[in-house]
């Protein structure tokens, strides 16, 4: 059997680096960018090395941004009170469009024991340092309402109790528009626990 040139198994490893590419999937990725035009091949190295340059990681909430520190973490008119925890910068938006004008910090993952992540893999150590310089009223964490999430959520809570008086969780239960009898039990329940009075107390 011929050998591959030593070029394409350098592709294929750093292909197969990439979340959810497998040795398979590296392989036929590395040899679908050979069988192409030149020009679109390049135009796919070149977006790397300009999205690489043009966007950075901001250096207190670890969002994504052309600026360090990012456009939120230096607009004045944000509230610097709270501190909202997330997995994901991608999230971010989802905030800014639901109408939350606080701060973020992005964990850039989560607690997995399938995937060998710690919350020393996390930016938690970065976080505890910033609420002990920062003193915000309240950290709310929002990871995912999964176990993976819960877990990690737990764990920051643990970190943040010494140097935070008010750690919160976003509220769980009933999506709006959901129809009750179609709703899982585990729903039901967190609705149940999380629930309110129809007229919040004067
Ligand atoms: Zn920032």
């Amino acid at each position: 059997m011929v050998q591959r040139h030593p070029t394409i198994e350098r592709l294929m490893e750093l292909l197969g680096r990439l979340p959810g590419v497998g040795p398979k999937t590296a392989e036929r990725f590395a040899y679908h960018l050979l069988r192409i035009p030149r020009d679109e091949a390049m135009q796919l190295a070149a977006a790397i090395t300009t999205v690489r340059d043009a966007v950075r990681v901001c250096s207190s909430c670890f969002q994504l941004d052309a600026q360090d520190p990012c456009s939120i973490c230096s607009d004045p008119t944000r509230d610097r009170g709270t501190i909202l925890v997330l997995e994901d910068p991608r999230e971010v938006a989802r905030f800014e469009d639901a109408g939350y004008r606080g701060l973020y910090h992005v964990l850039q993952g989560r607690v997995s024991q399938v995937e060998g992540i710690g919350p020393d893999d996390l930016t938690t150590a970065a976080l505890v340092l910033r609420v002990q310089r920062e003193s915000p009223r309240e950290v709310c964490l929002a990871n995912n309402p999964d176990l993976e999430g819960e877990g990690t959520a737990h764990l920051i809570a643990e970190q943040l109790r010494p140097v935070c008086g008010n750690v919160t969780r976003l509220a769980r239960g009933m999506p709006a528009g959901a129809s009750i009898s179609q709703l899982s039990r585990s729903i039901l329940a967190d609705a149940l626990d999380g629930r309110r009075p129809l007229v919040p107390p004067a």
